[in-house]
């Protein structure tokens, strides 16, 4: 799988392309995010696979992970989030700046999967805002990737007022988060 060269939308002639700056952002942090692995259990061996030379997550601009949440723009969850990770998970969200995104990778983050008990969260939504959802048990390598192009094609089109509007204040107070 290669990834083709974007073109900017905009007016352009000779030497010269003119477009809106929410575009030009959007192309500069598609192609750039540092993702944080929240990796508990067996899907974060699939995510190790998909970082690997097969796969190589680093062809669209997101091999440069980070484990520290202050220089992370995507946050992934990957495994089995039991009802006492999940403050510290909302903490490193908190410890986000923005603009970030969230991608649930494998039914157990996205629903709690086969774990249906009383120690494990039924999915990570319940604490925090999540942008894509990626299925399976585990999910392949290239379904992860697909959750990136998807997270890819979020950033490219977000407005650069959107982590200041109404709506995404709201949905940030929905969660208790301020
Ligand atoms: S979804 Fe399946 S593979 Fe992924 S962490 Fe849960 S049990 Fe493991």
């Amino acid at each position: 799988m290669s990834q083709e060269i974007q073109k900017l939308e905009g007016f352009e002639g000779p030497g010269f392309l003119a477009t809106s700056l929410d575009k030009a952002v959007g192309l500069a942090r598609k192609n750039s995010l540092w993702p944080l692995p929240f990796a508990t259990s067996c899907c974060g061996i699939e995510f190790m696979a998909t970082m690997a030379s097969t796969y190589d997550l680093g062809r669209f601009g997101a091999e440069r992970l980070s484990f520290s949440p202050r220089q992370a723009d995507l946050l992934m969850v990957m495994g089995t989030i039991s009802k006492k990770m999940g403050p510290v998970l909302r903490q490193v969200y908190e410890q986000m700046a923005e603009p970030r995104w969230v991608l649930s990778v494998g039914a157990c983050a996205s629903t709690g999967g086969i774990f249906d008990t009383y120690s494990v969260l039924q999915g990570i939504d319940r604490i925090i805002p999540v942008d894509v959802y990626v299925p399976g048990c585990p999910p392949r390598p290239e379904q992860i990737l697909d959750g990136v192009l998807k997270i890819q094609e979020l950033v490219a089109n977000e407005s650069l007022r959107r982590r200041n509007s109404d709506e995404y204040k709201d949905l940030l107070a929905s969660y208790g988060i301020q």
